[in-house]
């Protein structure tokens, strides 16, 4: 089964693309990291990505869906793929229709705006180990102490609230989209994400089937 993983920044998105992985036995395809792989191993598309970015320019979605290509005729997508954060525009999404991708189910996971700002402003990590905490769900025994090493816990650049208001913005106006595109097309299933994680898990497993 090809899939894609639709969600907000802090939906829990990638977590959900990992338990599909898991329990249908097939790979979780980020397209950063097959960009960086593709540049290293110096396929033609690669060569290409390589070209743009030396020259400070963005990697096309013809590029980007290339290396794609190359990356879901391996051995181990024969089963089937999950792409978790691509496409991420209607263009995009188009693009990958255009170059013949196919791809059976969209999986949303949908979770509302107020409670990604409530779950990502209370995220802490440690500065010394990388630990992570979160005030409300695993705080740490002494606030803004790690517990394995001591160190002070701070918030990530990316978990600052303005910095999470801009990437809902975003999500929202590039991406959510998305969801009517498939909807169309008949592939949209919508997972609501629950408070515990094991819970949407079971959702989304349902959803795929598994
Ligand atoms: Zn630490």
């Amino acid at each position: 089964m090809n899939l894609i993983l639709l969600g907000a920044p802090g939906a829990g998105k990638g977590t959900q693309a990992e338990v599909i992985s898991e329990a249908l036995n097939i790979p979780q395809i980020s397209t950063g990291n097959i960009l960086r792989e593709a540049v290293k191993n110096g396929t033609e598309y690669g060569l290409k990505a390589k070209e743009a970015m030396d020259s400070g320019a963005l990697v096309s979605d013809d590029i980007v869906i290339g290396i794609l290509k190359d990356r879901i005729a391996a051995d181990d997508c024969k089963k089937g793929f999950i792409l978790d954060g691509f496409p991420r525009t209607v263009p995009q999404a188009e693009a990958l229709d255009a170059m013949g991708v196919t791809i059976d189910k969209v999986i949303e996971i949908s979770v509302p705006d107020e409670t990604i700002k409530q779950r990502v402003s209370g995220r802490r990590v440690c500065s010394g180990c990388g630990a992570t905490y979160h005030v409300e769900f695993k705080p740490s025994k002494v606030e803004g102490k790690c517990d394995k090493c001591g160190g002070e816990t701070i918030i990530r650049k990316d978990d600052q609230p303005e910095t999470v208001l801009e990437r809902l913005d975003v999500y929202h106006k590039q991406t959510a989209p998305l969801k009517d595109y498939y909807s169309k097309q008949g592939k949209l299933e919508t997972v609501i994400g629950q408070e515990e994680v094991s819970e949407t898990s079971k959702l989304t497993l349902k959803a795929v089937g598994a």
